[in-house]
């Protein structure tokens, strides 16, 4: 997609992080936003943000894990913004825990979100962005844990290594038809997920020690955000964001067990 002006791209997950970073920068390009989230506030700060652009900015409040509520949210955003572009599935959780920390609960909530969720987006919102083949776009958020997967993720990595898979096949159906499909792979990124997972996390002081180390060297939201629509507008299929990301990837490639040696390294 070359230009993003006056073109309608739906986030989910728009009320926080890496979600209302892509907001803001589409926003600077005169893209109009169907902001989602199951944090209404979280939107609607989102939206504030980006008063006085003369954009039309709609905020909708879904869970995206939810069929029906998925299945309406498509109905709705089209109404309400006439068209539609670009879907960022891009809500998505993660937790600090071992396998066995981790209860039925927690992994059902988890693919619910980071992997239903993206099943679910692409499958109601298609219809629509088929109407406008050419210049239509979907964007997955995986994670470098695609790559190689960390200890006390077990979840993540199954969510995330998923989405991969999902979003290369998807490619290569939609892209000849004119329906770009890009997975996008960061690293760290700086934004709220890990304060959510710290709530739930099996070792608390632990957990809060590498937050603040991960923190700390994290990539800021807006800067992934530039790189993610960067790789849009090249119809990249895929985009490894930052560093770590690379590095994750790289040494996987190079050395595909004996890397998973580093993990043993750290302190458990
Ligand atoms: P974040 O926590 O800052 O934002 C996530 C947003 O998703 C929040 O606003 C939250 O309310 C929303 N959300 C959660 N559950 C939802 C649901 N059921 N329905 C609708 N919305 C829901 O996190 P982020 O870091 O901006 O994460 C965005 C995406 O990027 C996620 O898919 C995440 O896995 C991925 N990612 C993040 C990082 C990172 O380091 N931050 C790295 C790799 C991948």
């Amino acid at each position: 997609m070359k230009s993003f002006d006056n073109k309608v791209a739906v986030i989910t997950g728009a009320g926080s992080g890496i979600g209302r970073a892509l907001a803001l920068a589409l926003g600077e390009k005169g893209c109009n936003l169907a902001l989602v989230d199951v944090n209404e506030q979280g939107v609607k700060e989102t939206k504030r943000e980006l008063r006085g652009k003369g954009l039309k900015v709609t905020t909708h409040v879904a869970d995206v894990s939810n069929e029906k509520a998925m299945k309406a949210l498509a109905a709705e955003v089209a109404a309400a913004q006439g068209k539609i572009n670009l879907l960022f599935n891009n809500a998505g959780i993660t937790y600090a825990k071992s396998f066995e920390g981790h209860s039925l609960a927690d992994w059902k909530k988890i693919i619910g979100i980071n992997i239903w969720g993206v099943i679910y987006g692409c499958h109601f919102f298609l219809p629509y962005l088929r109407e406008q083949e050419g210049d239509a776009h979907i964007i997955n958020l995986s994670s470098m844990v695609a790559f190689m997967g960390p200890p006390e993720q077990t979840s993540y990595s199954t969510t995330k290594a998923a989405i991969k898979g999902f979003s290369e096949s998807l490619w290569a159906e939609l892209h000849p038809q004119g329906v770009g499909v890009t997975v996008v792979h960061p690293g760290a990124i700086r934004t709220a997920i890990m304060d959510e997972a710290l709530k739930s996390a099996e070792d608390q002081s632990a957990f809060a020690k590498t937050k603040a180390m991960v923190d700390k060297m994290a990539m800021p939201a807006d800067k992934a955000a530039k790189k993610i629509l960067k790789a849009v507008r090249k119809d990249k299929m895929r985009v490894v964001v930052g560093l770590d990301a690379m590095f994750f990837e790289g040494a996987k490639r190079a050395m595909p067990e004996e890397i998973h040696k580093m993990f043993l390294l750290m302190p458990q």
